[in-house]
C-alpha cells in the first residue's frame, strides 16, 4: 500500500485533516475528523481499560512478578519551569540542526545523508533528507544538476563511496544542501531545544517563561507523593496518564508520525530496586502483546531491545516496539512505544536537583560556585515500606506510547484491497479497513434493503435500539452493495440488513466485513449477537 493512498482515504472519509487547512495547513499539526476522533478515542479507551480500570490488583497477571495496583492521573500541560530543569529537558532535550542559508530550510543534522561525488576533478558531497534507494536517486539528480549534466551522462560522475551521514563530513564548504543549488550553504550544526516556550501572566520576561510539556511523564513523577498519600496504593504500583505533548520537531513528517502536537499514553511503574529488572521484562512483553491483541499481528511489528551502548546511563534496559510503516524505506522500522527502565533517576532529580553522571554514579550537577545547578524540590520522594520497615527511592519502569502513532499503525495494518460480490453476485474491487472491532469507529451499520414496504421503519427501530449502546450508523440511500462498500472502507465490522424476509419472520442478515459471511438473526437477538461479536 502506498502511503498516499491511505492519506487520501483518511482525508476523503474524515479520519485526518491537515490543521488549519483553509489557511494552507500548519506543518506538523493534524486534526482528527469525525471518524478519526472515534478511532483515537477507541485506542485511548482500550489502553485505559486494559491497563488501568479492568486491571485486577488482587491477582498477578500472567508473567508479572507479583500483583500490583494501577491508578490514573491527569496533570497540567504547563508545569513549574523547575520541573524541566531538574528532569534534564531544559538543557538536554535538543536535536542538532543545520540551517540552509540559501533555501532558508532547517534540517535535523542526524537526518541528512549524502554521497561524495567527483566530476572533472571537482568533489562535492550531495546531501539529501531521503533514505535508502530514494537517497541514491536524489543525490544522483542533484549531482547531475550541479555539474550541468544530462541523465544520459550519469556515467561520467564518479561516486566515491556509499550514502553516509552528514556528520561524517569535515568541510561543510563542499556540501550541496538538500534544497540548495550552490555549495557550502549549510551552517555548522547547532543545538535546538524542542520544547515550545510560553509565558505565564502578562509579563514576557525570563521569570515568567514556561514550557508546554514535551512528555506527560514528568506530571506523574511530581505527583508521586500526592498519589501515594491519597490513594493508599502500595509499591508495586503504576500511575497512568493520557494527554497531549508538544515538541517543536525540526522536520515533522510522515503524516502524523512526527507531529509537533501529539498524544501520549504513559505509565510510570514504581517498584523495589531489587525486582525492577523483572518488572521491566513484564512490561516490555505485556505492551508488545497489547498491540498484537488489537490486530498488529504481522511481521511488520517487532520488539527491539536496545544494545548496552544505546542505554541511558541510569538504565538497565530499554526496548522499542516498532512498526515497519509503509512510508519508511524497506527494512526500516519506526517507534510506536518505548519501554524504559529508568532506575531512580526521575524521583531523585525531583528531590535533589538535576543529576549528571560521574564515573558510574549519578550526582547532583553543580555550578561554578559549587551549588546545585538546578535545585530539586527538596521534598522527600522516598517510599517507606511498613512491612519491611525499609525506606528507599523506588525504581521506575516506563512504558511510553504515542496514541497518534498507534492510530497510524492500526490504519496502515488494516488497509487492504480485495474483491467482494456486489448485489448481483459479481465480484467488485473494494477497499477495506480490517480494524479490530474494539477500534472501529462505527461498530455496525443498519440498512433497509430498499426504501419501501415498511423496511426503513423496521431498520430505524433497530438503529434506535442499538444506538444508546454502540456507535451505529443508519443508511438507506443507494444500492445496498455500494452501502456495504462504503462501510468496508471505514472499517465497520458488521452490517445489518432488513429485507423482504424480515417482514415475514422478523429476521435480518448480519454481514461480516472480513469473511463476507452473511447469516440471519432474529431482530430481538441483534444486541446480544453484537455484544459477543464486538468484544
Ligand atoms: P522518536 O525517536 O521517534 O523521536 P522518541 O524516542 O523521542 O521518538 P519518546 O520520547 O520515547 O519518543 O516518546 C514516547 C512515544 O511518544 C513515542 O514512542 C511515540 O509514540 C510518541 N511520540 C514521540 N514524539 C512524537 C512525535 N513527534 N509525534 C508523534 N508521536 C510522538
Amino acid at each position: 500500500m502506498e502511503m498516499d493512498t491511505l492519506a487520501a482515504l483518511c482525508k476523503r472519509r474524515g479520519f485526518l485533516f491537515s490543521s488549519s487547512e483553509i489557511y494552507g495547513g500548519l506543518n506538523g499539526f493534524w486534526d482528527y475528523g469525525p471518524l478519526g476522533v472515534e478511532l483515537k478515542r477507541n485506542i485511548r479507551e482500550a489502553w485505559w481499560r486494559d491497563m488501568v480500570t479492568s486491571h485486577n490488583e488482587l491477582e498477578p497477571p500472567p508473567g508479572a512478578p507479583s500483583a500490583y495496583a494501577m491508578v490514573g492521573l491527569d496533570s497540567t500541560i504547563i508545569m513549574h519551569p523547575q520541573v524541566w530543569k531538574c528532569s534534564g529537558h531544559y538543557d538536554l532535550f535538543c536535536d542538532l540542526m543545520v540551517d540552509c542559508r540559501e533555501s532558508k530550510r532547517r534540517y535535523r543534522y542526524d537526518q541528512v545523508y549524502g554521497r561524495w561525488v567527483e566530476y572533472q576533478g571537482r568533489k562535492i558531497f550531495a546531501a539529501t533528507e531521503a533514505m535508502g534507494q530514494e537517497a541514491e536517486q536524489d543525490t544522483l539528480q542533484k549531482a547531475l544538476r550541479f555539474f550541468n549534466l544530462r541523465n544520459k551522462d550519469a556515467d561520467e560522475l564518479q561516486w566515491l563511496g556509499p550514502i553516509e551521514p552528514l556528520s561524517h563530513v569535515q568541510n561543510m564548504e563542499q556540501v550541496l544542501g538538500p534544497d540548495a543549488k550552490t555549495l557550502g550553504t549549510l551552517t555548522p550544526p547547532r543545538m535546538f531545544n524542542l520544547m515550545f516556550e510560553t509565558y505565564i501572566g502578562p509579563l514576557q520576561d525570563e521569570a515568567s517563561k514556561s514550557f508546554l510539556r514535551p512528555e506527560t511523564a514528568q506530571g506523574i513523577f511530581v505527583n508521586f507523593k500526592n498519589v501515594l498519600d491519597s490513594s493508599r496504593v502500595k509499591i508495586p504500583f503504576g500511575i497512568a496518564q493520557i494527554g497531549k505533548s508538544f515538541r517543536n520537531e525540526i522536520t515533522p513528517r510522515y503524516f502524523t508520525f512526527r507531529s509537533r502536537e501529539f498524544e501520549q499514553m504513559e505509565i510510570e511503574f514504581f517498584c523495589h530496586p531489587s525486582v525492577s529488572r523483572a518488572w521491566y521484562e513484564y512490561w516490555r512483553n505485556r505492551r508488545f502483546q497489547w498491540y498484537i491483541g488489537l490486530g498488529l499481528s504481522s511481521e511488520r511489528l517487532r520488539l527491539r531491545e536496545h544494545s548496552p551502548e544505546e542505554l541511558s546511563h541510569y538504565s538497565c534496559g530499554t526496548a522499542d516496539i516498532e512498526y515497519a510503516f509503509p512510508f519508511l524505506p524497506p527494512g526500516e522500522f519506526g517507534e510506536l512505544e518505548g519501554i524504559a527502565h529508568r532506575g531512580d533517576f526521575d524521583l531523585r532529580s525531583h528531590m535533589e536537583g538535576k543529576l549528571v553522571r560521574q564515573g558510574d554514579q549519578l550526582v547532583v550537577e553543580l555550578d561554578e560556585e559549587g551549588k546545585p545547578r538546578y535545585r530539586g524540590s527538596g521534598r522527600d520522594l522516598t517510599y517507606f515500606d511498613e512491612e519491611t520497615r525499609e525506606k528507599y527511592i523506588p525504581h521506575v519502569v516506563e512504558p511510553s506510547a504515542g496514541a497518534d502513532r498507534a492510530a497510524l499503525a492500526f490504519l496502515c495494518e488494516a488497509y487492504a484491497e480485495d474483491e467482494a460480490p456486489d448485489e448481483h453476485g459479481k465480484p467488485q474491487k473494494r477497499v477495506v479497513l480490517r480494524l479490530h472491532p474494539r477500534l472501529a469507529p462505527i461498530k455496525a451499520a443498519v440498512f433497509p434493503l430498499v426504501r419501501k414496504d415498511g423496511m426503513p421503519e423496521i431498520a430505524r427501530e433497530i438503529y434506535a435500539q442499538l444506538k444508546p449502546r454502540w456507535n451505529v450508523f443508519y443508511d438507506e440511500k443507494g444500492a445496498v452493495g455500494r452501502r456495504y462498500r462504503r462501510q468496508d472502507e471505514i472499517g465497520t465490522p458488521y452490517c445489518i440488513t432488513v429485507d423482504g424476509q424480515t417482514l415475514q419472520d422478523g429476521t435480518v442478515t448480519i454481514r461480516d466485513r472480513d469473511t463476507l459471511r452473511q447469516w440471519r438473526v432474529h431482530q430481538k437477538e441483534i444486541a446480544a449477537q453484537l455484544e459477543d461479536l464486538l468484544c
